[in-house]
């Protein structure tokens, strides 16, 4: 009887669900039957607003017209109430009152800022990651966005490239699991007024330009294509993004903008993707220069052809599709089909309803003042740092320490601490908002414990003249802490680096201190991984904190004393050196694998340095140790319609709470085609306190041992699977074996 009840609903749901799609596909049709062709290609049509970072906005008389005339369907870079508004007032007055989608770059935080997205990723807490999302997402809607160009999930294994620092790093499987979180944490329930669309980016390749060097070509096989580069925005879409944006780089001699491989066999074939995609900035135009066509006019018919379906900047569509349908070489049909995409979106937002339902002052000001979004932001940061080196258990230090001497460029910064690609309000005084990491040691150190500073030398140049205080500083404390690093804008867009040394200085002033006898914890901030030899070799205790935002000093802190134990892991392989690039854990064997470090004889190895990583994918330590016991594995020989359960006992052995990252690994020992030495397959974050043993299990199924064989197939073999279960990928705690029956 229940049953029968609850099919009844479930069936009534379905319905009122399909005949609100219903409603608003008629809703698309009926309106885009009463648009000119100008207005048509107004829709896709995307311009940023009017530099209102420099001071109030006055709308620029030219895109004033524009809008009026239905000439334009979104902006981007206007942000706040009051400033959306103005701009969509003017839409109101337009033919068909069409409202405009606000976009904006939320990439890592809107009014809170949290860890870039390089450093979240470390957390491996995808919970957290998807609650900053979300708070981004309340904070950006009550702000009168619609729309983040976020996440960007661009496989990365070259930290040359600036914008590293905006992926989740190298790894395919965590880098999709981290993008269905963050779409859903943007997302929400989609039409609510605290949600935003995602924008998943970049279609597709970005990550891999050559040397590192951003906008720079890429050329990949399909099988990397297939295995690593595109799972993460598969997951995007099974997490219901709305939007994609495609890329600036070819990918194989084909602009990303102009590939109709990418967007309209794959995403809109393949995977059936309903939403839209838009250019990245003046990516269209820009095929110009890449040189696969001769004009804009080409290649706006080139872009909306592959389908790209809105105009970032490039103006390319605005000036040639009207004549370009009229010659005959684009067909309405193309255009018709990107405006009801982009229309469809503006529908299920609710913006025909209400098109200022998403500029409320009051909420926005509830939104932008709610104290429960810092320590969220606290909460995050402090779970992205990664203990690198903890020797004699320097760390976490002892809140009666007498005098603590912190020394460096970035100790008294304040929007450093924000990182590249934060969104900055006019109305926001960063110096006083964010808590910089002196603020930070000073709300955490009781009255007892004196701080003493000196701030040492610049992050760039060669001046040594600071060294001499630093010195000083450094012989009457207890303990130095010293934090050095990039500058925020040495990481992001454009911002690629052919030395990841720290720059100037910086280390030299760190072996000053360290000269001094004292004991030095070195903080390492920064966008990307860096190569830090001497200070890795050296240093006793080093934190990397990336770019921590808004609540950087007291996450800081909160890590430094221990109320917080760091339970970060790398999601990018730290180098030697940057001859090792591009260099990530998951590669290849060779026919001549380098049997140890030392060997250099006709293997793949190079005469002058180690194959070996600084710092391997997943590696990071803890205040506490954990033990790893008693590997029990269900079934051994499997069919593919079986499932192998595996269960363990991790124990923590050491004196404080603290969470543990267990990595599942496998290898197929033998494919008919070459597969990774090692791979991820899953992970789990757990927490124990100390003495406290729990019995953790994961689960294998086909999925997990399946590959893209020769044909690219995605299928299983029968055969064997190294199973491995560790601590990083280098550091392996448990092992078996298990075969894929035929
Ligand atoms: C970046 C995008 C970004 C866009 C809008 C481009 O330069 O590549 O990631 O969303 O600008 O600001």
């Amino acid at each position: 009887h229940k049953l029968i009840v609850l099919g009844a609903i479930l069936a009534l749901g379905a319905e009122v669900v399909f005949a609100q799609q219903k409603t608003i596909d008629q809703r698309v049709e009926s309106l885009l039957k009463q648009m000119t062709l100008q207005e048509k290609i107004g829709q896709l049509n995307q311009y940023t607003g009017d530099n209102q970072a420099t001071g109030p906005i006055t709308i620029n008389p030219n895109k004033e017209a524009e809008i009026k005339g239905g000439l334009i369907g979104s902006m981007l870079n206007i942000v706040g109430t009051k400033y959306t508004r103005q701009y969509q007032e003017l839409a109101m007055q337009s033919r068909l009152k069409i409202p405009l989608l606000f976009g904006q770059d939320v990439i890592h935080g809107y009014k809170t800022t949290f860890p870039i997205p390089l450093a979240e990723a470390a957390s491996w807490d995808l919970e957290a990651i998807e609650l900053s999302a979300r708070i981004a997402a309340q904070e950006a809607s009550a702000s009168g966005i619609h729309w983040v160009f976020a996440p960007m999930v661009d496989i990365s294994r070259d930290p040359r490239w600036g914008r590293v620092m905006e992926g989740a790093g190298e790894d395919t499987y965590l880098g999709s699991k981290i993008a269905f979180a963050r779409v859903k944490g943007f997302q929400g329930n989609l039409g609510d007024t605290n949600s935003v669309m995602a924008c998943v980016k970049h279609f597709v390749g970005y990550g891999a330009a050559v040397g590192g060097r951003d906008y720079n070509s890429v050329d990949m096989s399909d099988r990397m294509l297939w295995e690593t580069y595109l799972p993460p925005f598969k997951a995007a879409l099974d997490a219901g993004v709305a939007t994609f944006m495609n890329s600036f780089n070819d990918l194989n001699g084909v602009p990303a903008t102009g590939n109709k491989f990418l967007q309209r066999d794959i995403l809109k074939g393949k995977w059936n993707f309903k939403g839209f995609v838009v250019s990245d900035w003046g990516s269209i135009g820009e095929m110009v220069n890449h040189g696969n066509v001769k004009d804009s006019k080409e290649a706006a018919q080139l872009a909306i052809t592959a389908g790209s379906d809105m105009d970032m900047e490039s103006n390319s569509y605005r000036y040639n599709l009207a004549q370009l349908v009229q010659e005959g070489k684009v067909d309405i049909a193309l255009i018709d089909d990107a405006v009801k995409r982009i229309l469809r979106k503006k529908f299920e937002l609710g913006l025909f309803e209400d098109p200022y339902k998403y500029s409320n002052p009051k909420r926005e000001d509830k939104e932008l003042n709610n104290p429960m979004h810092r320590k969220i932001a606290r909460d995050i940061a402090a779970k992205s740092i990664v203990l690198l080196k903890n020797e004699k258990q320097l760390l976490p230090l002892s809140k009666d320490v007498k005098k603590i001497a912190f020394i460096g460029p970035l100790v008294k910064e304040h929007k450093q601490n924000m990182g590249f690609w934060s969104v900055e309000l006019p109305e926001v005084d960063y110096d006083k908002y964010i808590v910089s990491q002196w603020e930070g040691l000073q709300n955490k150190v009781g009255k007892n414990t004196q701080l003493l500073y000196a701030k040492g030398c610049e992050i760039e140049g060669d001046n040594k003249d600071g060294f001499a205080e630093a010195v000083t500083v450094a012989n009457q404390a207890d303990i130095v802490i010293v934090s050095i690093g990039e500058r925020r804008d040495m990481s992001g867009e454009a911002k690629s680096r052919s030395s990841i040394r720290i720059p100037g200085v910086q280390e030299e002033l760190v072996q000053a201190l360290q000269a001094t006898g004292k004991p030095v914890v070195v903080l390492i901030n920064a966008g990307r991984p860096l190569v830090f030899n001497k200070i890795a070799d050296t240093a006793p205790a080093i934190l990397y904190t990336w770019w921590l935002g808004t609540e950087a000093g007291n996450a800081i802190a909160d890590v430094l004393f221990g109320d917080y134990n760091p339970s970060a892991k790398l999601p990018m392989t730290f180098p030697r050196d940057e001859g090792q690039l591009p260099i990530y854990y998951n590669h290849f064997n060779t026919g001549r694998p380098a049997p140890n470090e030392t060997t250099t004889n006709y293997v793949s190895a190079y005469i002058d340095l180690k194959n070996s990583p600084k710092y391997p994918f997943g590696y990071g330590l803890s205040y506490t140790t954990f033990q790893y016991s008693d590997l029990k594995v269900t079934k051994n020989k499997i069919t593919d319609s079986e499932k192998v359960e595996i269960s363990f006992n991790l124990t923590n052995t050491g004196k404080y709470a603290g969470d543990e990252v267990v990595q599942l690994y496998l290898r197929d020992r033998v494919g008919s085609v070459v597969r990774p030495i090692i791979e991820l397959k899953d992970f789990k974050k757990i927490h124990l306190n100390a003495g406290e043993t729990m019995n953790i299990q994961f689960v294998i199924d086909k999925e997990k041992l399946s590959f893209y064989n020769e044909k690219l197939e995605w299928t299983t073999e029968p055969g064997e699977f190294d199973l491995m279960i560790g601590s990083s990928s280098s550091d392996i705690r448990l092992r078996s074996v298990i075969e894929l029956l035929k």
